[in-house]
């Protein structure tokens, strides 16, 4: 199955994505992880796009399109995927037609004023990128992922003028996806409101698992 994840930051699409592999069996592919694993590996191309995504800015589509195509020419991603984080803008999305074609899109309906709570709340592990929040998911060691024991932080993209960047960001660039997708068919609705078990449910519903 070949799955798209769109959303506002603080969506919770990447805290689902983590639960729905072991449901459809795919792998997920995050283009915000790859992006941070470059970052933390001091990669050519994490020195590229470190000032830009620290900004709460997106990295140009060229490299971002590029990316997501080598990946999606590996033998796993064969089977299908689940994109989270791409496309995010409508260039994107038309040159992942070009070589892929998702059976489906998930839409995750969320206010802003959620987003803010949970992505001001956000901790992530430097190590594994597994999510944590202060209050609704707190590891059991603090600032220890209790995956891999590595050290849990805040990105620097979930400091608040950041988190006003990206969601300005997503109302421009990303949130007319939501129409493409629409218009070709593609589009199921889930609603991201509530927490995680109950999104899950919504999910399988939505698809119908
Ligand atoms: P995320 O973890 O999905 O919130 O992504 C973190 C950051 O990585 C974003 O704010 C962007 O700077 C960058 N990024 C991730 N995916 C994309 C994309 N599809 N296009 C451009 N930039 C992206």
């Amino acid at each position: 199955m070949k799955l798209i994840f769109l959303g506002p930051p603080g969506a919770g699409k990447g805290t689902l994505a983590a639960k729905a592999v072991d449901l459809v069996k795919v792998p997920h592919i995050s283009t915000g992880v790859i992006f941070r694993s470059a970052i933390a590996a001091q990669s050519p191309l994490g020195r590229k796009v470190k000032a830009i995504i620290d900004s709460g800015k997106l990295v140009d589509d060229d490299t971002t399109i590029e990316l997501v195509k080598e990946r999606l020419s590996q033998g796993d991603a064969q089977k299908g995927y689940i994109l989270d984080g791409f496309p995010r803008t409508i260039p994107q999305a038309e040159a992942l037609a070009e070589f892929s074609s998702a059976d489906k899109v998930l839409n995750f309906d969320i206010p802003d004023a959620k987003v803010l709570e949970r992505l001001s709340g956000r901790r992530v592990c430097k190590k594994c990128g597994a999510n944590y929040h202060v209050l609704f998911n707190k590891p059991k060691k603090e600032s220890l992922c209790d995956a891999c024991g590595g050290e849990v932080y805040i990105r620097e993209d979930d400091k608040e003028e950041a988190i006003r960047k990206r969601l300005e960001v997503y109302r421009d660039q990303t949130a007319p996806l939501i129409d493409f997708y629409r218009k070709k068919g593609l589009l199921l609705d889930v609603d991201a409101r509530p927490g995680t078990d109950e999104v899950v449910k919504n999910f399988k519903q939505a698809l119908g698992l």
